[in-house]
Order: structure tokens, then sequence, then C-alpha cells
């Protein structure tokens, strides 16, 4: 492809180069100078309330500047107007143009935040275990039986941030809000307790920021006997996307992965679970390699992103990607629904068109592109599949079923919504045949109080 082959800078420039929201009004970003003062001062103004952070790996080789503001990338990772509610965006807008003091900055910036809904789906009062004193471990969500997702304090950033984040809140504003955990110990005894527990998802931010060295402290501990249950190693990260020289030529490249290699010849499986949104960030050469490299040690690498306005929401962007990734060994793992924070009315999908989206994608793959299974949602009571829109007795409705539950004995058992060609999120479905509640609205109100459909 064009983008790569006639780029000067193109040669592994393996020295990570990170921009933040000061420049994107100096001089750094070399090809921001195409956009006009004014593009550049709204970005500026986003960017006092959402996360900003891009790197040069993402400015040189995976945005195209020719097609910038349309470019997928370049509204994955660079704020745009419309992201804030025109009301926000005014006001901020008004706070720069005066040169208001950095408080009163901060202070409407942080009113906006509450605003967009910063903890979706009980993220802070109902995945968080608690001690037998009720304390709240810090660093550690655990609600699907099998698998702990850990937070890493080390890995609370990315190389870059997507615009569309979900967990946004880890990167701005008050520390409080935060999920992270600073100690191994906290990890190893939540664990030791969890005979149930197969999978450990490290999670973030992105856990692949780390040095080799702060992920053995993690990992290896993990290798003992009384760890035994913990069968899965899961890695949730985007770069491979961001920053693929990270598993090439940082310097710690070689120890990271010697540090698998250990975690596999015990016996555990490493499972990459890869951030992609489009089949851009599959071309780069780096990309590539980065991926092959992973492979050699026997890890297996699995994608999944949300659909998104204004970069993916289209079947022919799917296809492709997912044959991208059946080519490579990339094995297509879930295509989610954006989450109902942030931005969300920038980005968000109407769940009828996320399943035509879906349909018409895995139209288009063979069978080993089938494995991403979707949409689905991220809700309180679990990971919900849009299955498919269909008649029952006159009524249209969406058949859906649960991939995970807040409640083990919910999966794959089909119940039914309204058909709603607006509705974006599970709170805003209804029940089909003029039934009050869905299937597992009263224990799930019983079990986590608070949690209903949303
Ligand atoms: C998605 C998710 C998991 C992992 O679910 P799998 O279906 O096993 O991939 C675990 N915990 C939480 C909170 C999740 O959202």
């Amino acid at each position: 492809m064009k983008l790569f082959s006639n780029h000067a800078s193109c040669s592994p420039s393996s020295r990570l180069v990170i921009y933040t929201a000061r420049d994107l009004t100096n001089h750094r970003i070399k090809p921001l100078q195409r956009l006009s003062p004014e593009r550049r001062f709204e970005m500026q103004v986003v960017a006092q309330v959402l996360p900003f952070r891009v790197n040069h790996y993402v400015v040189e080789q995976l945005i195209d500047w020719d097609q910038v503001p349309d470019d997928p990338i370049f509204r994955m990772t660079f704020p745009q107007r419309e992201m804030l509610a025109e009301e926000d965006f005014n006001a901020m807008a008004d706070l720069l143009r005066k040169e208001a003091d950095k408080k009163e900055i901060q202070s409407l910036a942080s009113q906006i935040r509450c605003r967009l809904n910063p903890h979706p789906a009980g993220q802070l009062e109902l995945n968080r275990p608690k001690e037998s004193e009720g304390k709240i471990i810090n660093g550690i969500q655990h609600k699907y039986r099998e698998t702990v997702l850990f937070f890493p304090s080390q890995g609370q950033t990315c190389h870059s941030y997507c615009t569309f984040c979900f967990r946004w809140p880890q990167f701005v504003g008050e520390a409080s809000l935060r999920i992270a955990a600073r100690e191994a110990q906290v990890l190893h005894n939540y664990l030791r307790r969890h005979q149930e527990v197969t999978d450990l998802l490290i999670t973030g931010g992105d856990p692949m920021v780390m040095r080799a060295r702060h992920l053995a402290d993690y990992l290896a501990p993990l290798l003992a006997p009384e760890f035994d249950h913990i069968q899965t190693i899961r890695i949730g990260t985007k770069a491979l996307t961001y920053w693929p020289y990270r598993f090439l030529t940082d310097n710690d490249a070689d120890d990271l992965f010697r540090l698998l290699a250990r975690i596999r010849q015990a016996g555990k499986h490493v499972a990459l679970m890869a951030h992609y949104n489009h089949g851009r960030e599959l071309e780069p050469p780096a990309a590539r390699r980065a991926i092959a490299r992973w492979r050699e040690t026997g890890a297996v690498i699995r994608s999944q992103g949300p659909v998104l306005a204004q970069i993916n929401d289209n079947p022919d962007v799917w296809a492709s990607m997912w044959r991208s990734q059946v080519s490579l060994g990339v094995i297509p793992y879930y295509m989610f629904v954006e989450r109902d924070t942030g931005p969300r009315q920038y980005f968000e999908v109407p769940l009828f068109r996320c399943w035509q989206i879906y349909q018409q994608a895995i139209q288009q793959v063979s069978g080993l592109g089938r494995t991403a299974r979707g949409p689905s949602m991220s809700a309180t009571p679990g990971k919900i599949e849009i299955q498919g829109v269909t008649e029952i007795q006159g009524e249209q409705v969406f058949a859906l079923r649960f991939l995970q539950g807040r409640s083990p004995d919910w999966v794959q058992r089909p119940f039914f919504a309204q058909f709603d060609a607006r509705a974006t999120w599970m709170d805003q479905l209804k029940p089909a045949f003029g039934e009050e509640r869905f299937f597992f609205e009263e224990e799930c109100h019983q079990r986590f109080s608070g949690g209903g459909a949303s």
C-alpha cells in the first residue's frame, strides 16, 4: 500500500516519541500544520476533557493525512469537536479563548466528565471484589466466574489513546476513580483464595507499556504449583497497532518473550487479546513482524473491538479486517457494541445496524473468520449478543443471548426484546410478547442491587 512504501520516515525508528494535548497547537506534530487553526483549536478544547495521547508511529505510519479528517485512524486518535455536546464545547472554548486559569479549566473539565457516565455497567460498585471486612480490593475486577481482570498500576496508560475508549476515566482527572493495583501480593492473595478462576486477564490501559521486569513480578510467581488452577494468562493490548516495535526493538523485547516462553513451558496458555478496529492497523510491515514474533512463542492472538460510527460501521471493513487477521494467524474473537460512556453520541451505532454489519461481514468470510461472536454488549448483567432480528407470531423482535452472565446459568438461553431500530444499548430494550421483565432481571436485582438491564 502506498502509505508505507514511499515514506522516507518509515525506517524502524525505534524510540517512541509521545505527543500530548499541548502538541496540538505547537509544531511538533508536523502533518497537523495542514489543518486550519480553527480545527486545531477545536481539538485542543476537546483534549481538556477527554484523554489525548498519540505517538510518532501512529502519526507517520498509520494515519493517511491525505484523507484527514475522514481517515479512520485519525478519528480513532485525534479529538473531534463533535465528541463534546455543543454547550460543553462552547463553554470550554470560551475559557481557553479568555485564557482562564488552570483551576477554572480543570473544574469545568471534571463537571463535563461527570456527565459522560464515566463508570458504566457497575464498573466500580459491582465488579470490584471486597475483602471479608468489606474493604474494596482495588485493581481487580471479578465479574464472570472463570476470569479475573487485573489492572497493574504500571500498565494504566497506553502508547496512544483511543478517542472512543470506554476506560477513558483511567487517564484523566481524579485518581480516586481509577482502577489500579500497586502490589503483586494483592493479585496473588486473591487468586490463591479463588480456585474457580482459570483465566487471568491482565488489562489496563495497556499492560504492554510495562517493562518486562514489572510484568514478571506479577506473572512469574504464578508458575508455582499453588496456582495450577490458573491455566490461561490473557494480556489485553493495542500495542500491536500503536507500537509494534515494543515487540521488535524495545530494549526489553527479548526479556518479554523469554518470560512468555517460561509461562508456556510451565504448561500455561498465553493469549494476547489484541484490540483491532480497522484493517489498516494490520498493514505496516512492523505490525506483521510483531504478530509473527508473538506466534513463534506459541501464544495465540485473538482480536476484538467495537463497531464505531465514522471508523468501521461498514461490513466490508470488518470482512476485510477479519480476512487479513485469519491470513496472519490472528483469531477473530469478539465484535463489541460501543459502550454507553464518554463521547458515545459520536461513535454509537444502533444495535440493528451493528447486527446488519456483523451478518453482512460474516457472510463474506470463510468459516475460519466466523469465530468472531457478536455484536455483543458488555452490560450490567453480562455480555449480551444480538443474534438477529426475526418475527414471532406477528411481532418483530430481537433474538438475544448471554455470552457471559453474572450468573453462569443465564448463558446461552435465547430471549427476546421488542424490535427497536434506533436502540443503541440494552437499557433501551423492552421485553417482547408483552412481558414485564427479562428473565434475568429479578435475580439481577436481588443479587446485585441496583443492577437492572443497564
Ligand atoms: C469480557 C470480559 C471477560 C472475559 O470474557 P470471555 O467471554 O471469557 O472472553 C471477563 N471479565 C469481564 C468484566 C469482561 O467484560
